[in-house]
């Protein structure tokens, strides 16, 4: 395993980070608009990161079975109601299982 770790602390309460588009060690002082004082790189992705996962997280498709647009009524009513049992026998499940490992032992 890789011990050397993403941040590592400076003395006068600065940090540095391993900037990851050159891999060199850069001065960060966890602001936003800090950049990278070899390559110019943007050091905080942080926040990309979070778009890039709420922007897959609404392609992700939803529940077992997910429900299309162009599907007649009657396979959209038979999607909603086994997706709805999907999510209840998962939360039964997950209560057993929980039960049998905190409460029964
Ligand atoms: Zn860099």
């Amino acid at each position: 395993m890789n011990a050397e770790s993403e941040t590592k602390s400076v003395p006068e309460n600065q940090s540095e980070k391993k900037c990851a588009s050159c891999g060199k060690w850069t001065r960060w002082s966890r602001q936003q608009d800090d950049v990278c004082e070899h390559c110019g790189a943007e050091l905080s992705t942080h926040l990309k990161e979070k778009e890039a996962r709420a922007e897959r997280m609404k392609s992700y498709p939803k529940g077992l079975f997910p429900v299309k647009e162009h599907d007649a009524v009657l396979i959209k009513m038979g999607k909603y109601s086994i997706n709805t049992i999907h999510v209840i026998f998962t939360a039964i499940v997950s209560f057993i299982v929980w039960f049998i490992t905190f409460v029964v032992t």
